[in-house]
């Protein structure tokens, strides 16, 4: 059965209809997605849809989080069947805004945050999270949405849009979800659909990297260098795998960790063949 979904694609309507719930006594979630979605972001809709009265997607390839030298141009779009599945997981409507309304000419004005932003992807993706805040913070204006949903498996955008939240005073209640997995551990991504069959194969890097460093927290090493060490030898195996970075941070600070405690969190980012991936997981595993 396919489900009807309300597709808006003007700020000024969206906007609207969420005030008019609200009005009513409503609550309502955002999701922000750039769509292609897949389980994990069907998780974010179904939390959103069981706390909410209404859940607000929106679908957005948002260009300026990408670098020129980056895949915007050939990121997956597939909005009619995002629609369907969005709709199947609970959404009352999709906000599909073309580019001139997101950014209409002499657009000028970015929310940029020091600190957190310039280290992990942000080292290797300059300008990146200055478009993710500034979308995000365009997003929750025309949605003014009680409560939005991200995911874990974003670990950096997750604590930067925090910290957006809290330095800006935006009234919306920010939910992290954990990240969900294929069978065999690799972390659901719109980028995976770049990933030929051996590249898929060896992708598998990248979570039993994570596990490792787990595994060795488990049995008592604390050691950072250790962790990152023993997550780098796992991805030395893999041929077709290029680590950027692999890392064991502070969930607060980002900062690498000379001492690794239960909060600890161990990032990377991989390219596997042309596709850049990136995963995460505390050192006390992903159950906390
Ligand atoms: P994206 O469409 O990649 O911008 O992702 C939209 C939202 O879905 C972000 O909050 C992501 O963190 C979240 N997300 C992406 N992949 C996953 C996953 N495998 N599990 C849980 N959430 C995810």
């Amino acid at each position: 059965v396919r489900i009807a979904v309300r597709q808006i694609a003007e700020p000024e309507e969206v906007r609207g209809v969420v005030r008019t719930w609200q009005v009513g006594g409503l609550t309502v979630g955002l999701v922000p997605t750039m769509g292609a979605l897949h389980d994990g972001h069907l998780s974010l809709i179904r939390a959103s849809a069981a706390d909410c009265d209404h859940t607000v997607v929106s679908i957005y390839v948002n260009p300026t989080q990408f670098a020129p030298t980056e895949d915007l141009a050939s990121y997956p779009r597939s909005l009619e069947r995002d629609c369907t599945r969005a709709a199947g997981a609970g959404a009352d409507a999709v906000f599909c805004p073309p580019d001139r309304a997101m950014y209409p000419d002499g657009f000028a004005t970015y929310v940029v945050q020091d600190g957190l932003t310039d280290v992990l992807e942000g080292r290797s993706r300059p300008t990146h999270f200055r478009g993710v805040l500034t979308v995000v913070c365009k997003l929750l204006n025309i949605v003014p949405a009680d409560r939005a949903y991200f995911g874990r498996k974003d670990f950096q955008q997750t604590v930067v849009v925090r910290r957006m939240v809290r330095d800006l005073n935006l009234p919306t209640d920010i939910r992290v979800l954990p990240t969900v997995r294929e069978p065999d551990g690799l972390a659901m991504s719109s980028r995976n659909a770049y990933l030929n069959d051996e590249e898929r194969g060896q992708a598998v890097c990248l979570v039993r990297a994570l596990r490792r460093a787990c595994a060795l927290f488990a049995g008592g090493e604390t050691d950072g260098d250790a962790l990152r060490q023993a997550m780098r030898s796992v991805l030395e195996e893999a041929p077709l795998a290029c680590a950027d970075y692999a890392d064991v941070v502070d969930p607060d600070t980002l900062e690498p960790v000379e001492v690794a405690a239960g909060k600890s969190v161990a990032v990377l980012a991989v390219r596997v063949g042309g596709t850049r991936l990136i995963d995460n997981m505390p050192v006390a595993g992903e159950a906390i």
